[in-house]
């Protein structure tokens, strides 16, 4: 992924570092907006039936670029987490709805420039800081808070 790529689902989600003499998990056949229901299960311990409805008449929530990510937050809970933009389907693994239409951007390349362009996505960040969305397969660990976003209250 190049540096100045926004973070979104596909990018941020991925497999557990495999055990050994295991074969690594492959994720890439998992669609967009699932991979956080296999994310949750390792990585929060939470296990979470992917959606198989979807909330009847809901406009759809939006998703933005928050700290160079791809968020949207859930009209629901008031959790955010990290969404996918190629698979605009929304679904919470805080309060288990049903998939809800994530709105996203005609041109999705033009709005990441934007927002690379601004500069506000581009903070540095310490590789070990467990905020840190780019590090690189951090340990399991329950006591990391489960919200990419902490500024957003919790019930
Ligand atoms: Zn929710």
């Amino acid at each position: 992924m190049p540096a100045d790529a926004i973070v979104q689902a596909e990018t941020y989600y991925l497999p557990p570092p495999p055990r050994r003499g295991q074969p690594a998990q492959d994720w890439s056949q998992v669609p967009g907006a699932e991979l956080i229901y296999r994310w949750a299960e390792y990585r929060l311990s939470r296990r979470v039936p992917v959606p198989t409805e979807t909330v009847p008449d809901h406009p759809g929530l939006y998703a933005r670029i928050d700290d160079g990510r791809w968020l949207a937050e859930c009209d629901a809970c008031r959790a955010a987490w990290i969404v996918s933009v190629r698979d605009p389907r929304f679904g919470c693994v805080e309060c288990k709805r049903d998939w809800v239409p994530l709105i996203v951007p005609e041109d999705i390349g033009a709005a990441e420039q934007a927002a690379l362009a601004l500069g506000v996505s581009r903070f540095w960040w310490h590789p070990d800081d467990p905020r840190n969305p780019n590090r690189p397969e951090p340990e399991p660990d329950p006591e990391v808070p489960a919200d990419p976003d902490p500024e957003v209250p919790q019930p």
